[in-house]
């Protein structure tokens, strides 16, 4: 026995008015017309129809933080120092609450699928892969909820973190992240995460090349070990703000071997543009990587939120749309024609470097949707409009209106 479906009537897909079935979570038709018996039908005519949003890199368990220390100052604590301090109190009901919130926000603005971080080590052990497991099934209907395990403080300051990771990964997460610049060796942290995925066939994410000295640039190494290890595809780093540093010649070599590892980069916008540049005296650095470059070069480039509300980030909010624009103004990405593509950034792209097969608005597709009020990607971006449907699996989890009246005659 089949469900009733759910038929979206006369939305926008790549410009063209269409109706979109689906039935049993999947897009079952997408064409001009389609018979409305057996669906119930949602009006969406004229409205701009994307496929759901997908967040790529994004730390919930040390989400909504901000109000429990100080913000970043000159002289001041790095954000790391502020929050491994904060770790050391966290409880699994307090990252589940303050985790579930960011999820439930996500949701709201159109994110069906998301890959997250959780942080691993001797502060908080695995109290915040216990709090996330938990979401991951109680809003496992309206989310695909996938988690890193990662180690932000690093992994040879203590005897216990690579012990804890690795039971992480035992207990069934997916994917590893490693984070080369919090270790004095960066060669050989990135040399354990590389041996440690492939004895447990993960998929590695890291945290790379956030500062803005050349001497520590890790991406060609890394580039060189996701090929001498066979895992073309399977690497993704996050920030990559020193390639905005290096003289060109030098960037295009490293671009260039990004795209022969098929590694895919996720640049971070909100937090860059918060972190990077603190020391500059003068011309302070955005500190955000050269997305127009590396998607010219072929790289598969994704923008995504990262932090929310923590010194990180205290105005992050997991809202694609809102990096959409932050990473257009931080980017040089603004013109009209470049627009359609920084979308494709939270969408596509997005879903390609977390490996999500059946992704997309095509018939037989998850039918993972988002419908919003304006009638292409330049304008939902530039007016940040609202998300009037949010649908996952062929179920509609969020329906946003935003109301406003004018009284211009007098
Ligand atoms: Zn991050």
């Amino acid at each position: 026995m089949t469900s009733q479906g759910l038929l979206l009537r006369g939305g926008l897909v790549g410009g063209e008015r269409r109706d979109i079935a689906m039935r049993d979570g999947r897009i079952a038709r997408i064409a001009p017309s389609v018979e409305a018996a057996g669906y119930d039908a949602l009006d969406v005519t004229d409205k701009l129809v994307l496929p759901g949003f997908v967040e790529t890199h994004i730390h919930p368990d040390k989400a909504f933080i901000a109000d429990r220390t100080q913000g970043l100052r000159p002289g001041g604590p790095t954000p790391q120092v502020l929050v491994a301090e904060l770790k050391k109190a966290f409880t699994v009901d307090d990252i589940y609450r303050r985790a579930r919130r960011a999820l439930e926000l996500a949701v709201r603005h159109g994110t069906t699928t998301m890959r997250a971080h959780v942080e691993i080590d001797a502060f908080v052990e695995l109290r915040g892969v216990e709090a996330l497991r938990r979401l991951q099934r109680d809003l496992a209907g309206a989310l695909d909820l996938r988690l890193i395990a990662f180690a932000q403080e690093g992994i040879f300051h203590d005897g216990v973190t690579q012990d804890l990771l690795r039971e992480a990964l035992k207990s069934g997460l997916g994917a590893l992240g490693g984070c080369p610049y919090m270790d004095r060796d960066q060669r050989a942290h990135i040399d354990w995460f590389f041996e440690t995925a492939r004895e447990f066939g993960v998929p590695l994410d890291f945290h790379a090349d956030s500062g803005d000295d050349p001497a520590f640039l890790t991406a060609d190494y890394i580039a060189a070990q996701t090929i001498k290890h066979g895992m073309h595809g399977r690497v993704t780093l996050g920030h990559v703000g020193m390639l905005d540093v290096l003289e060109p010649a030098h960037r295009a070599r490293i671009i260039a071997q990004l795209h022969d590892a098929r590694i895919h980069v996720i640049s971070l916008p909100a937090t860059e543009l918060h972190v990077k540049g603190r020391a500059d005296a003068t011309r302070t650095w955005r500190g955000v990587t050269r997305l127009g470059e590396l998607r010219a070069a072929g790289v598969n480039v994704a923008i995504s939120t990262n932090n929310i509300v923590n010194p990180f980030t205290p105005y992050g909010h997991p809202d694609l749309l809102r990096q959409a624009l932050v990473a257009a103004m931080a980017a040089h990405l603004g013109n009209l024609d470049q627009l359609p593509w920084v979308a494709e950034m939270f969408t596509t792209n997005a879903a390609r470097a977390i490996a999500l097969d059946d992704y997309g608005l095509v018939e037989g597709a998850a039918a993972d949707v988002v419908v919003l009020d304006a009638r292409d990607v330049a304008q939902a971006i530039t007016e940040q409009v609202e998300k009037l449907y949010v649908i996952k699996r062929g179920r509609v989890v969020a329906r946003n209106t935003r109301t406003s009246e004018l009284f211009l005659a007098r």
